[in-house]
């Protein structure tokens, strides 16, 4: 593999346009080379030479510049390095940044060394395929061999865009050949990604493919049969669009027109203008916070991670806001006008593109304004997003949407375990199995096994009715005699009577943190006390267990601002954000014990990793118990205290805790993914996620154990205890409740009912 050698007079120059190829062209070994020797602006012979030892791999190396004297240095190296790197080193003359992404490209796709500096090349002003040059047959033939060419009209709906483009670069491995694919009077090198993206060609577009150099009989049918491989799919009726990797999340069955979410609708309100340096502090953190938001690598994600970053964007929102114009009003509007223009171009793949500067736009509009972004979505279809905030399932619900099918997503990410307390069917890491089925068609999504239906015929397209509608549940005698509870999670008042028609036995699990995601500011005691009480007013009759707010993670509250790292799943998130908060936790305290007083309830903590946090939360309940008492205020105690086991710790060594907790609760949620180091959101580590789960019996089985002689029992509700083949187990295992999505209840019923 060719390596890469960036040289540029700033060292962070150098090491941002290393990073942005890298992200295009992981495998290729790009070094940057910026700055001189301190570091400082300039260039250094020697850190140039040191690069282009360590990007050479013995196929050879390509060194792109920014500035002359960066040439200089770069010649200098060249002098000093050995004479067989020096033999296999091509200084070249390109435009610095496209230059760079269209050689790392060419490397990627295993080109050899003068290949990928021609790639590079093709990108300088004037050189020899520069987008904008005139016809094609003349590029094709000037290096004096047999000019090949071939016609071929596009069929892709989608037209030229990634995927076709990538195939076409790779197909070129290897070989000895300048190939270029013109559409119109436009000619791009076939070697450059960045290039034949420009081309912009739609569906129905003539393309000529045209090469030239020893292996042009060879390359051009190859780059002809990749634009035909990676085109005219239409996507067939009948077709089932599952693959390995893509899981069920949330069982169910249910059919409705293929929807991709558009534009929010959220528009600036009037503000008043807090001065430019505020307000592009405003905007620059908007638009990393929107950055952060996008999650997987799809086609479509890294589409908007590029526009996140697109000059033309940030430095026209720059300039009106250098005007007196309030970030909210100038980012959006130069998003209209962009989306506009590209709307009007009358070329339907850029006309596509403005639907995403405007979702974009609509994302860090959300992330300026402090609100989430809901999508528009009609009722009865079935929505195909990249991921979702947890918060807005229950809304999208709510409007209607009865299937989701997520590009990326992970089976016990929050967004999946809101679907299936939701009766609502979802699919998750389904990649870009759908892309190129078009909105509207009819799609039949089928949680349970993963698979989702194009266009299935009558018969299977029925939907199956809500899974809310299942026989009462009851409770379970063990086989030691003890009684096993099914109760449910609940974390809206839908939920809470879910389970009442589920006929669980109790409610193990109150989400609290629902009443903080999906609004812009943090609810305050009054309104906490409000959502609570409407909950607890809605749920069946037994046990109710409240847990305390459980905050980060992959649940950010838009009124909190948490940064993803430090209050991730690895940060200051549940109980550890709590206790670094004391004014958010002791009102949350207070709203929880007020809202007790209308029926009793048993309180857990969440995410407690050592017996001192679960004295400090001790300590705040005392506190918020005191000053109730203190105002005169109704409230009522809890009736049980407890712990959800969660983290390893806790759940290898439960005896410190135990003498202070009435029961403990099993989150084999997030016990899993703290167990196997795999983020249960991501769907790449998923299977090491699901293997892991193997884990949580014995580990449950030794609490149990440990738990007994001190009178407490153990409980279960992370998504495990509604897996009937994990719930038998847990039985086995001596859990005194099972406590799950209300869905779920029947299914599980159905598995100990021997
Ligand atoms: C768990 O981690 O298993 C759990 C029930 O909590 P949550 O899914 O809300 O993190
Ligand atoms: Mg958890």
């Amino acid at each position: 593999m060719i390596g890469l050698v960036l040289v540029s007079h700033s060292a962070a120059l150098a090491t941002g346009l290393a990073e942005l190829v890298g992200q295009m062209a992981p495998a290729v070994p790009v070094v940057p080379a910026g700055g001189d020797v301190d570091g400082g602006l300039g260039t250094s012979a020697d850190r140039v030479a040191d690069a282009m030892a360590a990007a050479d791999r013995g196929a050879g190396v390509v060194v792109l510049y920014d500035l002359g004297s960066a040439r200089m240095a770069a010649e200098l190296a060249l002098e000093f390095a050995e004479p067989e790197l020096a033999d296999r080193t091509r200084l070249v003359d390109a435009s610095f940044v496209e230059g760079a992404v269209a050689a790392g490209a060419a490397a990627a796709g295993e080109q050899a060394l003068d290949q990928v500096a021609a790639a590079a090349r093709t990108t300088a002003a004037g050189g020899p395929a520069a987008d904008g040059a005139p016809a094609p047959t003349a590029a094709a033939q000037s290096d004096g061999t047999a000019a090949v060419t071939e016609r071929l009209v596009l069929t892709d709906p989608a037209g030229l865009h990634a995927r076709p483009s990538a195939a076409v670069v790779r197909a070129l491995a290897g070989l000895d050949a300048t190939v270029t694919v013109t559409a119109g009077d436009v000619v791009a090198s076939a070697a450059s990604l960045s290039a034949l993206l420009r081309l912009a060609a739609p569906v129905g577009t003539e393309v000529l493919v045209a090469g030239s150099g020893r292996d042009a009989a060879l390359a051009v049918p190859r780059v002809v049969a990749a634009l035909s491989s990676a085109t005219g799919e239409q996507v067939p009726a009948e077709t089932v669009a599952t693959r390995p990797g893509v899981v069920g999340a949330a069982p169910g069955r249910r059919s409705g027109p293929l929807h991709r979410p558009g534009a929010a609708g959220i528009e600036p309100p009037a503000e008043t203008f807090a001065g430019a340096a505020t307000e592009r502090g405003r905007l620059a953190a908007a638009l990393r916070q929107a950055g952060d938001q996008l999650v997987g690598g799809g086609d479509i994600t890294e589409a908007h991670r590029v526009l996140l970053a697109d000059p033309e964007l940030t430095g026209a929102a720059d300039e009106l806001i250098g005007t007196g114009v309030p970030a909210a009003s100038a980012w959006w509007r130069v998003v209209r006008r962009t989306a506009d223009q590209l709307a009007a171009s009358g070329d339907a793949v850029i006309a596509g593109r403005a639907v995403d500067v405007v979702d974009v736009g609509q994302r860090v509009l959300g992330a300026l304004l402090g609100r989430p972004v809901r999508p528009e979505v009609p009722a009865g279809a079935v929505l195909l997003a990249d991921d979702l905030a947890p918060s807005l399932v229950p809304e999208l619900v709510e409007a209607g949407v009865v299937g989701f099918v997520l590009r990326a997503g992970g089976v016990r990410g929050h967004a999946a375990v809101l679907a299936r307390a939701a009766g609502v069917p979802m699919v998750v890491a389904a990649g870009d199995t759908l892309d190129a089925v078009p909105d509207g068609t009819p799609v039949l999504v089928d949680g349970g096994t993963g698979e989702v239906l194009v266009s299935p015929d009558e018969s299977a397209a029925v939907s199956t009715p809500p899974a809310r509608t299942v026989p009462r549940t009851t409770r379970i005698r063990r086989s030691d005699g003890g009684e096993l509870r099914l109760s449910a999670n609940v974390g809206s008042v839908a939920d809470a009577e879910a389970a009442v028609a589920a006929g669980a036995a109790g409610v193990g699990l109150v989400r609290t943190e629902l009443a903080f995601t999906g609004r812009s500011a943090l609810p305050d005691e009054d309104e906490q006390v409000e959502w609570l009480s409407a909950v607890l007013a809605a749920c069946p009759e037994g046990p109710v267990v409240v847990r305390t707010v459980d905050l980060g993670g992959d649940k950010p509250v838009p009124g909190l601002r948490l940064d993803p790292v430090r209050h991730g799943f690895l940060g200051e998130r549940g109980l550890r954000l709590c206790l670094a908060r004391p004014a958010l936790f002791a009102t949350h305290l207070r709203a929880v014990l007020r809202a007790a007083a209308m029926r009793p309830i048993e309180l857990m903590f969440p995410f407690v990793t050592e017996p001192a946090e679960l004295a400090a939360a001790r300590s705040a309940l005392a506190a918020a118990v005191a000053s109730l008492r203190a105002d005169g205020t109704a409230y009522a105690e809890p009736t049980a205290v407890g712990i959800m086991v969660e983290i390893p710790t806790a759940a290898l060594r439960p005896a410190p805790f135990l003498p202070d907790v009435d029961f403990v609760s099993v989150g084999s949620n997030d016990l899993v993914q703290y167990l196997t180091a795999a983020d249960r959101t991501v769907p790449e580590v998923a299977a090491v996620y699901r293997a892991g789960e193997a884990l949580v019996p014995d580990l449950v089985a030794g609490l149990v154990a440990a738990a007994a002689p001190a009178g407490v029992p153990v409980a279960v509700c992370g998504d495990l205890a509604g897996d009937p083949e994990y719930a038998a187990l847990l039985r086995t295992a001596g859990v005194a409740e099972l406590s799950m999505a209300a869905p779920l209840l029947a299914g599980v019923r159905a598995a100990l009912a021997d």
